[in-house]
């Protein structure tokens, strides 16, 4: 009688050997080669597995936060930041003097650690003389989050908030006011420029809608950039001691811009 052998999967440990090996690229790695059913199978090279799955991390993440921009600038009716805007980076901020300087640091800083200020929703406020480059920082902030990150930033004039929600007010505006809220809560970033422009007592339109802007960002601990020609001491009036109360929640960073106006020379 023949006696049939039995085909037995040994154990996982004696199965398995390691070997040195070599990658093309990063060298020599231990490669594990596990023996199934008279079969060898070898591991691949460590460095190449933590790289593939990096990238398909990336393209999941940009795939996934591109969705989230758009659905947002359905909603916005507009492009998250104004086209005009868009080339403004912190690299191409010309800073000539010390307080130039200090300002890019400041706002350079602030998106180097934005994962943590996205945990406490700290604001910052760009705040002085006309002419001294706070938008473009402003705009460079929220552009640097959204080339280098997978974050959703907005840049809005009071102007352009202002404007847009009274054009829901049209029957046939395809948008609420609620929709144009929520696309300027929701945003990781908001940078809100030219806050008190007009210098006269905001209508009582602006101020409920300033509040309802910031404070509903406040409450999702989200964080707010705010712009203004104005003197810190001013900002109370501009917009309401209630949203400015809400600003300095979490420790408002202030950005004084105290030199002379800039525009016009060259290069600005
Ligand atoms: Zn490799």
């Amino acid at each position: 009688m023949r006696s049939e052998k039995v085909v037995s999967i040994p154990d996982n440990l004696s199965n398995i050997r390691i070997q040195p090996a070599e990658c093309e690229k990063h060298g020599a790695f231990d490669q594990k080669v596990t023996m199934i059913l008279g079969r060898a199978l070898k591991s691949g090279c460590p460095e190449c597995q933590r790289v593939a799955n990096e990238e398909r991390e990336v393209a999941e993440k940009s795939s996934k936060a591109y969705e989230l921009r758009l659905a947002l600038s359905r909603k916005l009716g507009d492009a998250l930041i104004p086209k005009r805007f868009t080339t403004r980076t912190l690299e191409n901020y010309q800073a000539d003097n010390e307080g130039q300087r200090r300002a890019l640091a400041f706002c350079r800083h602030y998106v180097k650690v934005f994962d943590e200020i996205m945990k406490t929703g700290r604001c910052m406020v760009l705040i002085g003389k006309p002419g001294t480059g706070k938008t473009h920082l402003g705009v460079a902030m929220a552009n640097e989050l959204l080339r280098h990150t997978s974050r959703t930033a907005v840049y809005r004039t009071v102007g352009a908030v202002l404007q847009a929600i009274r054009a829901t007010y049209d029957r046939q505006c395809e948008r609420s006011e609620a929709d144009i809220l929520a696309s300027l809560i929701g945003p990781d970033l908001l940078v809100l420029d030219e806050v008190g422009v007009s210098k006269e007592q905001p209508s009582d339109f602006e101020l409920t809608t300033l509040f309802a802007i910031i404070n509903g960002r406040y409450e999702q601990e989200r964080p707010t950039v705010v712009i203004s020609n104005l003197a810190a001491d001013q900002l109370d009036g501009a917009m309401g001691e209630r949203c400015v109360d809400r600003l300095r929640e979490g420790g408002m960073i202030v950005v004084p811009f105290e030199w002379e106006s800039q525009r016009g020379k060259e290069g600005f």
